[in-house]
């Protein structure tokens, strides 16, 4: 089978004329990179604007003064990308006509898109390949989701019209046949690589960004964290879940479902192996845990009834009472006359005392004790299966910082570890973590 990599640029690939050219030295280095998705130019320095906010900006601009300052500042964003690279082209034109449409109302999706369709213009002129608009082959609901049939439909006979093609990300058409610009949520061109890799049939997403692949933990917890090599989809639900910050969520499915990998790569270090994401994989992990996340914020309401384990149905009552409250719980670990459901700090205590009343009718409990300042810390890992005494090594990591845990959860696939924490040891939990299984 013939080998096509699609390659996702993200904001801070693409944010000057410096890395346009990494990117094209990227994508020239190897010519099975066929099929281009590239961002709206991003942040170039730390307190810098992405012109996505700017085109937002604008937008809503109350003033024509205010207006006209955001719209140079973000016609200088592509003049500055234009003269860097000596491109032969002018966006004057195009210019005018979404100054036009802006000031007609034309929405703020259409607003926010032109990021990425100017973008992706000069993107293809500098390359030298085609420009497909993704209004026309890019197909999403009023809710924001792909639509699938309409999209696959229209994208496969495009790309199969072109072997080298940029293709703008984040926004398409409204599937109601009004043409209207409609986005994805932010971040969104990471979907749009994702239905691009479906519909080429790739061998592999990459995903080009400025990191060289996920970290274990969160720098801002743990210094300097080393990288994930491998990941698999299923590891990745359960870290993005616990909080860990990775991709766009719904860029996930479009891929997974055709068993395409998804390579992470740093556009400043190509080189570097990066992060791959697969279905499953024999590759042995290099650690035995695959990555900490976690998040602070929950509550426990401890449910104690004498003889609790003989009452059938008590479980369901309970939970009923949350579910009529449309209050979605995390765990529920349960003794034989306790029950405790995990649950968000910030979602019950508008419920609070409706629900302890409504429990006691409902299942007469001899006492309810509630807590709320939990922090859930997932250790997870494939690698956990095969080996013995990871929960061990946890434990005793955490009682060599003299940390107490509150709550143990380990679901039936092995794949992750859960424990509760009081919120003020949440760092130092990770951090015991970490160097107990990285560092060692
Ligand atoms: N430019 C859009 C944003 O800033 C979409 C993206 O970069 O993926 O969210």
């Amino acid at each position: 089978m013939e080998t096509i990599k699609v390659v996702k640029f993200g904001g801070s690939s693409l944010a000057d004329a410096k890395q346009f050219h990494k990117v094209y030295d990227i994508i020239k280095s190897d010519d099975t990179r066929r099929y281009v998705v590239p961002s709206a130019p991003g942040k170039r320095f730390k307190d810098d604007t992405k012109v996505t906010d700017l085109l937002y900006k604008a937008y809503s601009a109350k003033t024509e003064l205010e207006f006209n300052a955001t719209f140079s500042e973000i016609k200088a964003r592509y003049q500055e990308i234009i003269d860097g690279l000596n491109l032969d082209v002018s966006l004057e034109d195009e210019f005018k006509v979404i100054e036009q449409d802006f000031k007609k109302g034309i929405g703020e999706d259409y607003a926010a898109s032109r990021g990425e369709y100017l973008n992706g213009i000069l993107l293809a002129n500098y390359l030298g390949f085609e420009f497909i608009d993704a209004k026309d082959v890019i197909f999403i609901d009023e809710y924001g989701n792909y639509d699938v049939e309409l999209t696959d439909k229209a994208l496969s006979k495009a790309l199969k019209k072109t072997n080298y093609a940029v293709i703008p990300g984040f926004y398409g058409s409204l599937n109601d046949k009004s043409k209207q610009i409609k986005a994805f949520s932010r971040g969104g061109s990471d979907v749009t690589g994702a239905i691009v890799s479906k519909n080429a049939h790739a061998s592999v997403y990459e995903n080009w960004t400025d990191v060289s692949g996920f970290l274990i933990a969160d720098p801002r917890v743990v210094k300097n964290p080393a990288i994930i090599e491998t990941i698999t989809y299923k590891e990745l639900r359960e870290l993005s879940y616990m909080g860990a910050s990775v991709l766009h969520e719904n860029s996930v499915f479009p891929v997974r479902k055709e068993g395409i990998p998804i390579n992470i790569k740093n556009t400043n270090h190509p080189d570097d192996p990066g992060t791959l994401i697969v279905e499953s994989t024999c590759h042995k992990p290099t650690h035995v845990i695959t990555g900490i996340a976690g998040r602070k914020g929950f509550a426990t309401v401890m449910i104690e009834k004498d003889m609790m384990n003989s009452e059938i149905g008590f479980c369901r009552k309970v939970l009923q009472v949350f579910e009529d409250e449309k209050l979605s719980f995390e765990h529920m670990p349960s003794g034989i006359d306790t029950m405790t459901i995990v649950i968000s700090t910030d979602d019950f205590i508008e419920k609070e005392q409706k629900i302890i009343s409504t429990l006691h009718r409902a299942v007469q409990p001899d006492s309810i004790i509630l807590e709320s300042d939990l922090a859930l810390i997932a250790v997870v890992g494939r690698g956990m299966k095969a080996s013995r005494g990871v929960a061990a090594r946890v434990f005793n990591a955490l009682a060599k910082k003299n940390i107490n845990i509150k709550m143990i959860d380990q679901g039936s696939s092995e794949l992750n570890i859960i424990i509760g924490v009081r919120n003020c040891y949440f760092e130092a939990a990770i951090k015991a973590i970490y160097n107990e299984f990285i560092d060692d």
